[in-house]
């Protein structure tokens, strides 16, 4: 499997036959990260997990006339018409079957889903903006919900042999950044975990590491690096 993070929480996952394509963005496109015409043997899945700006670039729509490229898109995403038949559309909660991979959505707590997906024998999970949100200073009873939303939601994925998981590490939330990451390796676990979401600080996969978590934290240290898993 060939990782390549691209840009925030931006990834792309290489399986045997397919591209799993999370979260594009390009940040007002000084960039692009990623061509699926540089697959033409490989489906291409194109996932958005909510329609915020930093995990939804509408430059995706513009490579559906490829006709190896599929979209996952959460419920809250809108396109234009004629994408009938190329577009699932993901609400919290489900499993479906598209086009030869399996999907699960759990409920994000911010807005949207996040998704677990096996294709080709592989498990992989990218959370969206499902977060453990807990802010220094908000009032007791927010970040008690957002405890309760957010492990609620990774619960429901105990028992999974995740190969390699997407999970926010956000160093604005600042002595309480490696929550969500600490609870996910607690109860799920994954062969490999990928910091996101860090806003360019790349020393949180560093951080990561010395908290005790090693090698299951991959080094990221720039954009389009790639990881061979
Ligand atoms: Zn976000």
């Amino acid at each position: 499997m060939k990782i390549t993070y691209l840009h925030h929480s931006g990834f792309s996952v290489e399986t045997e036959t397919k591209v799993l394509l999370f979260d594009y963005y390009t940040e007002g496109g000084r960039k692009a990260y990623f061509d699926p015409a540089a697959y033409p043997d490989k489906a291409v899945f194109v996932f958005v997990s909510h329609a915020h700006e930093d995990h939804y670039d509408r430059r995706i729509l513009s490579w559906a006339k490829l006709p190896n490229v599929r979209y996952v898109l959460s419920f809250d995403v809108r396109t234009e018409a004629g994408f009938e038949g190329r577009v699932l559309c993901a609400e919290p909660h489900r499993t479906y079957d598209f086009d030869g991979i399996s999907i699960q959505t759990l409920q994000s707590n911010d807005e949207g889903v996040a998704f677990l997906v096996k294709a080709d024998g592989k498990i992989i999970y990218h959370a969206g903006d499902l977060n453990w949100w807990h802010w220094n200073g908000e009032p007791e009873d927010f970040n008690a919900d957002i405890e309760k939303s957010y492990t609620a939601e990774i619960n429901r994925l105990k028992g999974e042999k995740i190969d390699v998981a997407f999970v926010p590490a956000d160093l604005r939330l600042q002595d309480k950044y490696f929550w969500a990451v600490n609870y996910f390796l607690k109860t799920v676990g994954a062969k490999r975990l990928f910091p996101m979401h860090f806003w360019g600080r790349f020393d949180v996969c560093t951080m990561l590491r010395q908290l005790g978590y090693g090698e299951t934290i991959a080094e990221i240290t720039q954009e389009n690096e790639k990881f061979e898993i």
